[in-house]
């Protein structure tokens, strides 16, 4: 259940920053976490949102700047691990995400952070576009430029370009020179994702993905797929690569249950990759291209914090394009 109640105010422990929350967006996690998870238990009362913007209001680390606007790193791991000193954090045994779990997030008026956590924003960037921005870029940047080692003139397609990775991925895609193939289920949403970069559109309610993108790419098939819906999808992307392809996937909104043909895994030597979040250092490498202009976060709608659960009553029907975010 959600509800919209006082919280104490968080207690700075060694090396954490308070931040004052001006904007947070939703994701899916919200949604999964509230509805409950299996083999994972959260402590209640919890507090979601794990895309935050807003201000330094106090630390407890040095050389922080009270009043400095930030946005912050998802990703909370333990900084001494072998994984995250060589700058894999998001392998960290006890890599969490704010806003889940043991981290309270940003569905509140103050929020606290290690000081790992804060990435400055340039002036010109709003809060609400700054809270946009983190989860789902950091996300699909790991995917396209980490796992599956995008190069220019791959050909890649993003599914349900609506999704908040969705938007993400073919503006990383298009900007490091790959021809993209996005699908969306309605007109206005495809004519969005070409403004975005897509090469290409198919409309997945109505057209048949994989006879649609072996028409656009002579029967070829494409070197990645984006996925993070599931099941429901799973069989038309393994069939949508072409010999040598990679899919990564990063969710499976639909349902878990995937099936392979493996004559097909190693006769095409396809590669199925896994992606979790990102790194510090790609979200930082990501951020330079949105503060210079290049990433654009886009934003559906906005909500005042009191109506959260009107915002995900949003989130849930599927009808956004790009990210839903919480005004504080
Ligand atoms: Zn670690």
């Amino acid at each position: 259940m959600l509800r919209y109640e006082d919280a104490p105010d968080p207690e700075l422990g060694p090396g954490e920053v308070l931040v004052r929350v001006r904007a947070c967006a939703l994701n899916h996690l919200d949604l999964w976490q509230r509805r409950g998870l299996e083999h994972v238990t959260i402590p209640m009362p919890h507090i979601s949102g794990s895309d935050v913007a807003g201000e330094v209001v106090a630390a407890t680390a040095p050389d922080v700047v009270v009043g400095r606007r930030v946005m912050l790193q998802p990703g909370v791991s333990c900084g001494r691990c072998a994984a995250c000193l060589s700058g894999r954090d998001n392998e960290c045994p006890r890599y969490e995400v704010l806003g889940y779990q043991h981290h309270a997030g940003g569905y509140a008026q103050l929020v606290k952070v290690p000081v790992a956590n804060l990435v400055p924003i340039p002036d010109e960037i709003d809060f609400v576009h700054a809270a946009a921005f983190p989860l789902v870029f950091l996300t699909a940047w790991h995917m396209l430029m980490t796992r599956a080692r995008l190069t220019r003139g791959d050909d890649v397609l993003v599914l349900a370009a609506g999704s908040g990775v969705g938007q993400a991925a073919i503006q990383i895609a298009f900007l490091h020179g790959a021809r993209v193939f996005a699908t969306a289920g309605s007109e206005e949403k495809l004519e969005r994702a070409r403004s975005l970069g897509a090469y290409e559109v198919i409309d997945h309610y109505k057209q048949d993905i994989v006879a649609e993108v072996k028409r656009l790419t002579n029967k070829r098939g494409v070197d990645i797929v984006i996925e993070h819906v599931g099941q429901a999808t799973w069989p038309a992307s393994v069939r949508a690569l072409a010999r040598g392809g990679r899919l990564v996937t990063c969710g499976a909104t639909t349902g878990h249950d995937a099936a392979i043909d493996l004559r097909a895994l190693f006769a095409k030597q396809l590669s199925l990759l896994g992606s979790y979040m990102g790194t510090k250092g790609e979200l930082l490498r990501a951020a330079r291209f949105f503060f210079a202009g290049q990433l654009k976060p886009v934003v559906d709608r906005t909500f005042p914090l009191g109506d959260a659960a009107a915002a995900q009553r949003r989130l849930e029907g599927s009808g956004q394009f790009g990210k839903i975010v919480l005004e504080v």
